[in-house]
């Protein structure tokens, strides 16, 4: 024996279980299960210890329960003999301290004694509390080691990122890809970049909402390319796209803003274009005047042949007179759909829609009593389902601090941490989605229902006397899917002013919203339902 063997084994301690574990995948040599079995064997042999059992464990010491090591505690426990627990190394035996009260009550019991090899250190009943401050100071070690290997992980990824270099999935518009020499590397996406720097042109035009330009992201069949089933991409991620200062040259790295060395998409300024118009420091295009006019269907209006959004302009003709005329963006190619003047679709909708919403003061106070009312209940609701979520978020952090944990601990490799990761990601994601529906519902959600109803119950005279910004509005509340075919518009009214539409059928017959108020309360909830939507998916207009 070695002479760093300071203690002593004791003299009515006669057999032993051995004890070797590895975390599963792990092929140290040395470490290995074969190799510590052998050494602990020959170990024994020379203590003069029969064994009992060997124990070959292949599991985390710090992850889960821990079955076999609690096996062999009992096991040990039920001996009537002293019996050692021959083990490797500290680390092999644990690496947290929590299992220390079992094995201290098992050695003060002098049921057991502990064989350290590696340390050469023996634990009985009558350890100094020098040794046992050895065996203390081996598990922190133990512990430290899977942090080192943590920090070593971390140092690497801190190095790439000070290089420049992008670890982990590419936005989309790029591709994750190996160069000539087999080392990570994005490159712009052939197939994607040209959709995403045509994005953030569109929309630095002013002219879309976040919704507008997230429709188009799916016209223009840009996927979410995280999906393996191609499914279309999602608001958010379209945000987060337009967002992203990687498309101009530089990363977000721990909340940092650092620059990449991979080929930019797009340049700053347009970057910088689309931030204000998402954060709302620059108006959108409602509020804008283009040659002098505003347009009245400015964003709303799709060509039905192509499904390009229609642009305005103004033509003076000789008279002296300006027109308005609605014109195909062509963004897609040549298309045969004409210009339309501005008035021929103002006049059929006068014709169709304005001149038909009838709703009276009264029921307009009514209406808005009882929603106001469904916004309390629902805010109540919402601070539950809040609640609830958040608790589920918080679960699948821990979740993944575990798994990270196993990672580090050997217990799975890395194919299945990154696996797990990405499955966390999703969980957590589509969880903080649902969350969205359950935002609080401010005084601008109750104002806005109150304007609402308002506008509603003037729509036409609105039509009749307003100038074409606040046309526009109304036009965007009233309508959806509006195309432009030939000289006629194609539209959707949007809930709730379809109900609203029908008032005009019973003109003439008292009391009709009275009568009828039963048919209402569904449209109070559309109302709500309508406008929590525009707060969260417009961005502007
Ligand atoms: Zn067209």
């Amino acid at each position: 024996m070695s002479k760093k063997y300071q203690c002593i084994q004791s003299e009515n301690c006669k057999q032993a279980v051995i004890f070797a574990r590895v975390s599963s995948k792990e092929q140290e040599p040395g470490a290995s299960l074969d190799a510590q079995h052998d050494i602990m064997a020959e170990y024994c042999q020379k203590r003069g210890l029969a064994v009992l059992k060997n124990y070959r464990v292949i599991e985390s010491s710090t992850v889960g329960k821990r079955t076999k090591f609690n096996e062999m505690l009992e096991f040990v426990k039920k001996q009537k003999q002293k019996t050692a627990i021959v083990v490797h190394c500290i680390d092999r035996f644990q690496r947290r301290f929590n299992e220390c009260v079992a094995v201290e009550g098992l050695l003060k019991e002098d049921k057991i004694e502990l064989h350290f090899y590696k340390e050469g250190l023996i634990l009985n009943q009558n350890s100094s509390s020098a040794d046992i401050m050895r065996w203390d100071m081996g598990i922190l070690s133990a512990k430290m080691y899977i942090a080192s290997m943590r920090d070593n992980v971390n140092r690497s990824m801190n190095y790439n990122w000070s290089l420049g270099k992008w670890q982990g999935r590419a936005p989309i518009g790029y591709l994750n890809t190996r160069d000539e020499t087999n080392k990570a590397t994005v490159i712009a996406d052939p197939e994607r970049a040209p959709i995403v720097k045509k994005l953030f042109e569109e929309y630095a035009t002013g002219c879309h909402s976040l919704r507008s330009i997230w429709k188009l992201a799916q016209e223009m069949n840009l996927d979410s390319f995280r999906s393996k089933t191609k499914k279309s991409i999602s608001r958010v991620a379209v945000y987060n796209m337009l967002t992203n200062p990687f498309y101009y040259g530089e990363m977000v790295v721990k909340g940092q803003v650092i620059p990449h060395i991979y080929e930019p998409l797009i340049d700053k300024s347009l970057f910088d274009k689309v931030q204000d118009l998402l954060s709302g420091k620059k108006i959108h295009c409602k509020e804008q005047v283009y040659g002098g006019l505003p347009f009245a269907f400015r964003g709303l209006i799709k060509c039905a042949h192509c499904g390009c959004t229609l642009s305005e302009e103004t033509h003076k003709k000789t008279n002296g007179k300006t027109y308005t005329y609605l014109r195909c963006g062509r963004l897609k190619g040549p298309c045969d759909q004409e210009l339309v003047s501005e008035s021929v679709i103002l006049n059929q909708l006068d014709e169709e829609v304005f001149s038909k919403i009838r709703i009276n003061s009264d029921i307009v106070e009514l209406l808005k009593k009882n929603i106001q009312q469904r916004l309390i209940d629902e805010e109540k609701v919402n601070a539950v389902m809040k609640r609830q979520i958040t608790n589920e978020i918080e679960k699948l952090n821990v979740r993944e601090r575990r798994v990270k944990d196993v990672f580090f601990d050997g217990g799975i490799d890395r194919s299945e941490w990154e696996e797990e990761k990405v499955n966390i990601e999703a969980k957590r994601k589509e969880l903080q989605k649902t969350i969205e529906k359950y935002a609080d519902i401010t005084q601008e959600i109750k104002d806005t229902v109150n304007d609402v109803l308002d506008i509603a119950a003037s729509a036409s005279m609105i039509m009749k006397t307003s100038d074409p910004l606040q046309k526009r509005e109304l036009l965007g509340l009233l309508l959806s899917d509006c195309y432009l075919d030939g000289q006629k518009l194609i539209y959707k009214i949007q809930k709730p002013f379809d109900k609203l539409l029908v008032g005009s059928k019973f003109e003439g017959i008292v009391d009709f919203h009275k009568e009828n108020i039963a048919a209402f309360s569904s449209l109070a909830n559309d109302i709500h339902v309508y406008h929590e939507n525009m707060k969260r998916l417009a961005v502007g207009c």
